[in-house]
């Protein structure tokens, strides 16, 4: 668990963006608007001529997207962001910005599913092909390397949890001269900042912790000036998958409080991981804070892991019981949530694979939110006991 200290000045998420305008509002105003008119004809040609850069379309540049950006930009610890409309939409802006038909990109295994299938159907159609590996093998990686374009990480892994030493999957990258991106989802900048850790490009799926109230889907990238330049030339204005002002808007009410929640989530994700270990229904927990070291890089761990019953817990009758873990899917916001393995496993989308992500038939994943951990735990232990 963290030491409590904050990598980041807390107080700069805090502090009104809006000092001298707007009546001093302690809360931005939204920029909610689709066009920013010009005075006059001069005004227009020297926006259009690129001398004077404003706002002319939202789908371009627009003030509240442009807020949440910065933000974003410094807690990664990064020149520069990009908003998008969701994970998915940075996530696929991100990749098709460094990749032609011929390359070849490198994964870990066990990524989202929904970028596995982006890997496995609109990639493979543009004739890119992807190497998996498992991030935990740093020689299995380096042998995949030579001749990609794009490293693509996630760490820890989604359902399973597999915790990678970003900063040495990194430089493997660095050498080769291959494009790093990481999914940074469940850490959050709170936990780990990739670009610390010599990763190129940093991906969010906003949806989760950044929002963390379970009432935005947006995606963020962030990177060094140069490559974030690459992606807003062409990817960002032209698959247009734009982050609205209104949810750039919650997004930045939500980073206020991201460092509190994430050490809240921790605390007790934490607590609940070590009483399933404990407890004789439960044959592992997958949750990266009972291995005896995290991973170099990350400093804490957040809300959401998964565990995998022994046999003959009727897990839909554990499910079923629950009354303040609800049922479904996402995570990253206020309220608890689980996920049975054997429903995700009759998905039917393609493609899909349950060796792909790791999911055990008798897995449980559980988002542990903020309604304290003795009621989420009571709620567990009544929930055992009428399935087994
Ligand atoms: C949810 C999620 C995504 C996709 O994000 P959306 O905002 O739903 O498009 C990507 N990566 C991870 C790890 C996620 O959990």
């Amino acid at each position: 668990m963290s030491d409590g200290a904050i990598p980041f000045d807390a107080a700069s998420l805090i502090v009104a963006h809006d000092e001298g305008n707007a009546y001093d509002a302690v809360v931005p105003p939204i920029a909610q608007t689709s066009l920013f008119t010009f005075n006059d004809y001069d005004e227009m040609i020297a926006s259009y001529r690129g001398e004077k850069v404003r706002p002319i379309y939202t789908r371009g540049l627009n003030p509240t997207v442009r807020m949440f950006e910065e933000m974003l930009a410094k807690l990664e610890t990064a020149e520069d962001a990009l908003g998008f409309a969701s994970g998915m939409s940075a996530i696929s802006s991100a990749v098709l910005s460094f990749v032609e038909p011929g390359d070849r990109i490198v994964a870990v295994r066990h990524v989202y599913p929904d970028a596995f299938r982006l890997f496995g159907t609109i990639l493979q159609r543009m004739k890119i092909d992807v190497t998996y590996v498992d991030g935990r093998d740093e020689e299995a990686v380096a042998r995949a390397l030579p001749g990609a374009k794009v490293f693509y990480m996630e760490s820890p892994t989604s359902w399973v949890m597999e915790a990678h030493d970003v900063g040495a999957l990194a430089a493997l990258a660095k050498q080769h001269g291959v494009v790093s991106m990481i999914d940074n989802s469940w850490a959050s900048p709170v936990f780990q900042q990739p670009i610390t850790l010599g990763v190129d490009l940093v991906i969010h799926s906003a949806s989760k912790y950044l929002g963390g109230h379970s009432d935005v889907v947006a995606g963020v990238v962030a990177g060094s000036r140069e490559l974030i330049a690459r992606i807003k030339a062409e990817a960002y204005p032209y698959l247009g998958g734009k982050l609205s002002p209104f949810d750039a808007w919650l997004l930045i009410r939500g980073l206020r409080t991201l460092p509190i929640r994430m050490k809240a989530h921790e605390a007790s994700a934490l607590q609940i991981a070590r009483r399933l270990n404990a407890h004789d229904v439960v044959e592992q927990v997958c949750h990266p804070g009972l291995t005896n070291a995290l991973p170099p890089g990350l400093t804490g761990t957040s809300g959401l892991f998964s565990f995998i019953f022994r046999e003959g817990v009727d897990i839909r009758a554990f499910a079923d019981r629950l009354r303040l873990f609800k049922l479904g899917v996402s995570w990253g916001g206020h309220e608890s949530l689980i996920v049975p393995g054997e429903v995700v496993l009759q998905q039917k989308a393609q493609p899909n694979s349950a060796q792909t992500f790791g999911i055990h038939a008798r897995s449980v994943r559980l988002h542990v939110g903020l309604e304290g951990t003795e009621a989420l735990w009571s709620d567990i232990e009544q929930a055992i006991a009428i399935a087994t």
